[in-house]
């Protein structure tokens, strides 16, 4: 039996995957079963920062797992302690908390905003999300999450969530009422189809949030952890939220959640709100310390933005020469274009001719490599691009 036919006899059918199986990779570049060579501009969609196989990050989990992997968040353990001083430290907020996904920190910011109203205006406990957002799997951030389709076959949602046309405050404003405890959205709208906020609206957003005591919640979980060239995503707008939801890049590859939250805000939790089993253990918090680390140490956020830029140059001298393209956009090496065909097929494509790449909705080609990702890569990646895209 090929290995395709047994993951398809055992495991459940919920994911519609390309036919190869990935084994090794090394930086940039991943290997199937058969040895043939991928260029990755999908990073397991935002989550390999520092490409495969990095040796400080294989150094740093390979050392805790000998010496321990894990305990309950019944006792401190330091590695989780020097994570939440990293990420506090380099950020507007005073506390993490600590999960194993990014639905289950979206999941852990729905909940904190209800906390805290419940201690400030006890009458207030609706959250208001964004058209075309994604927010996870799980019911509350599929509830939150603005797309129908996702939606379907599972209802009753969670109540007390509405949704607001994404970029439009005035749409914001009107469905903001006496009930509203959070607003929740991605600075970067990413499975939507890499649609940035504007500034001002979020500016707006924030004084709003200011003027009425309702907590603002960036998902940071695809656009934060070094994508913009900045470490959050809220820092490249210069508009703080009151919290952020983190998953993907932020531990490389292994699986880590987390919620930073203000002080003010963190006080909505005391002990026995919430928890986690795995969350921030010592596996997971020391691969992250080693992502954080070395994403100063070798000044990784100048390189996002000196090759997000050369990125964004590249497409956009690709769209002048290919009609199909209608529009480029995003941010450091959160990038998108869109197309006037289905992106599927173009995928497919590219990665036949060993470049794997990820849509963002029907339309919309996403690049998200590691990154650690450099010029002449990004130069092999358009130009498969080109020769699939003028064929
Ligand atoms: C991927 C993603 C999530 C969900 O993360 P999981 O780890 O799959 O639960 C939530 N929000 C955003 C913005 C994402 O991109």
């Amino acid at each position: 039996m090929t290995t395709i036919k047994r993951g398809e006899s055992a495991v459940m059918n919920t994911y519609k995957r390309f036919p190869i199986v990935l084994e090794s990779g090394k930086g940039l570049y991943v290997y199937d079963e058969n040895g043939k060579c991928y260029l990755d501009f999908v990073a397991g969609i935002a989550v390999n920062t520092l490409g495969h196989g990095h040796p400080a990050l294989a150094d740093a989990v390979a050392k805790q797992a000998e010496k321990m992997m894990h305990v309950s968040n019944l006792y401190w353990t330091k590695p989780q302690i020097e994570l939440a001083e990293k990420l506090v430290n380099k950020s507007c907020f005073g506390k993490a908390f600590f999960c194993n996904s990014g639905a289950e920190a979206v999941e852990s910011s729905l909940k904190l905003a209800r906390k805290y109203a419940e201690k400030h205006h006890p009458e207030k406990y609706e959250i208001i999300a964004m058209e075309s957002s994604f927010h996870g799997r799980t019911f509350g951030a599929i509830t939150a999450t603005g797309q129908p389709k996702y939606q379907q076959g599972i209802q009753p949602l969670l109540p007390g969530i509405k949704h607001v046309p994404f970029n439009d405050f005035e749409a914001l404003k009107a469905a903001v009422t006496g009930k509203t405890a959070g607003i929740i959205l991605e600075p970067i709208q990413a499975e939507g189809g890499i649609i940035p906020a504007q500034k001002e609206y979020l500016q707006k957003v924030r004084s709003l949030c200011d003027e009425k005591d309702i907590l603002l919640i960036y998902d940071e979980v695809q656009c934060g952890m070094g994508r913009t060239g900045h470490l959050f995503a809220y820092e490249y707008y210069g508009i703080s939220p009151d919290m952020i939801a983190l998953a993907k890049g932020i531990a490389g590859g292994v699986p880590m959640g987390a919620l930073l939250a203000t002080d003010k805000a963190a006080a909505g939790f005391e002990p026995g709100d919430h928890a986690s089993t795995f969350g921030g253990n010592s596996l997971a918090a020391a691969a992250a310390c080693a992502v954080i680390d070395e994403l100063f140490e070798k000044n990784i956020l100048d390189n996002v933005k000196k090759q997000g830029a050369y990125l964004t140059q590249k497409l956009h001298s690709l769209k002048e020469k290919c009609t199909a393209i209608t529009d480029v956009r995003g941010v450091g090496l959160l990038q998108g274009i869109e197309l006037n065909v289905e992106a599927g097929p173009v995928i497919l494509t590219c990665m036949k001719k060993g470049l794997l790449l990820v849509n963002a909705g029907t339309n919309v080609i996403r690049f998200v490599p590691a990154l650690i990702v450099g010029k002449e890569e990004i130069d092999e990646c358009v130009s498969i691009l080109e020769e699939v895209l003028l064929s």
